[in-house]
């Protein structure tokens, strides 16, 4: 997989280059470019910021500055198009939570690298668009600062044809988004075949797969540390008893903290031993997914 990272932080970048990570890269599997915005500046302090229009506190990325690095790194010609300054359609995109902003990939140019642009008001990354994503050969990630970018960035590059995502990787305010890049890259690279060394550990983890679950506790040896043991049947043996007991557990344990997810399982899909779990916890199981009584 290819990726470039425009940030007026490059060096941030430089610890990608340990852990299994820095191994990708040593091994082919990952060809990484960093990019520093302000090379795309002429001015003599190589501003990429102006005030907002409007006024109001801070600064906003130049969609000049920006349209130069990215048209250089799309091979795209800059062409004027027709202002699609329509506050009903970019409303209409933030107010999604799922997945239609990011977007309908059907009118996508596919030769294209996809260009994806952290912000805090964007839909939230999941494991679902790391998991789409750990497919793609080309990624071309643009980090913003101070206020972030001019709104019109991604929509121009829409209007391209190119597949821009815009993502938050949660509900709080970053300084930049080179973390928030850093954050998405570990999700989508661990994903890709021949990135983990052992890659069933990625088969049952959190949030993984068509019916999601937080994961089930995880303990390793001794058996008794400082006075605390770990559920006798894991000690056991019985491997059918284990991995029930882990269901079970991943069950419970995504009942207290994330019932969501409980109530997108596909009911279809549990086995009667599910179902007994999660009657026990109050959930009714017909239909097509969960219902918690008594909400
Ligand atoms: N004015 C913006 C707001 O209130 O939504 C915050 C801008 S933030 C200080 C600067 C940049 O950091 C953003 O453009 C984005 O690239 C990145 N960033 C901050 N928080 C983020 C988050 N939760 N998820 C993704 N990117 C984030």
């Amino acid at each position: 997989m290819k990726i470039d990272i425009v940030s007026v932080f490059p060096e941030y970048f430089e610890a990608l280059n340990v852990g299994l990570f820095g191994k990708a890269i040593e091994h082919g599997l990952l060809d990484v470019k960093t990019h520093d915005l302000r090379d795309w500046t002429h001015d003599v302090h190589h501003s990429v910021d102006d005030t907002p229009v409007g006024g109001g506190a801070g600064m906003v990325m130049k969609p000049e500055v920006w349209a130069e690095c990215l048209d250089d790194l799309l091979e795209l010609e800059p062409v004027e198009i027709a202002d699609t300054n329509d506050v009903a359609d970019s409303s209409k995109q933030s107010e999604s939570d799922d997945d239609s902003e990011n977007p309908d990939l059907s009118e996508a140019n596919p030769a294209k690298p996809i260009l994806i642009f952290p912000n805090p008001s964007a839909p939230l990354f999941t494991q679902r668009d790391a998991t789409e994503l750990s497919r793609a050969d080309h990624l071309l990630f643009g980090c913003g600062r101070y206020e972030g970018y001019d709104a019109r960035i991604p929509r121009y590059y829409r209007a391209q044809g190119v597949d821009v995502r815009e993502y938050s990787i949660g509900d709080y305010v970053l300084n930049g988004g080179e973390v928030a890049v850093s954050v998405m890259l570990e999700a989508i690279t661990r994903l890709m075949p021949g990135f983990m060394g052992n890659p069933d550990s990625i088969v049952e983890e959190s949030y993984t797969g068509q019916n999601a679950l937080l994961e089930h506790y995880q303990y390793t040896k001794p058996a008794i540390w400082r006075g605390m043991g770990v559920p006798d049947v894991l000690t056991s043996g019985d491997h059918g008893n284990v991995n029930r007991f882990r269901r079970d557990e991943a069950i419970a344990h995504t009942d207290r903290l994330r019932p969501d997810l409980i109530a997108q399982l596909d009911c279809k899909s549990l086995d009667k031993a599910d179902r007994k779990t999660l009657m026990s916890l109050g959930w009714e199981v017909s239909g097509s997914h969960p219902r918690k009584l008594n909400d």
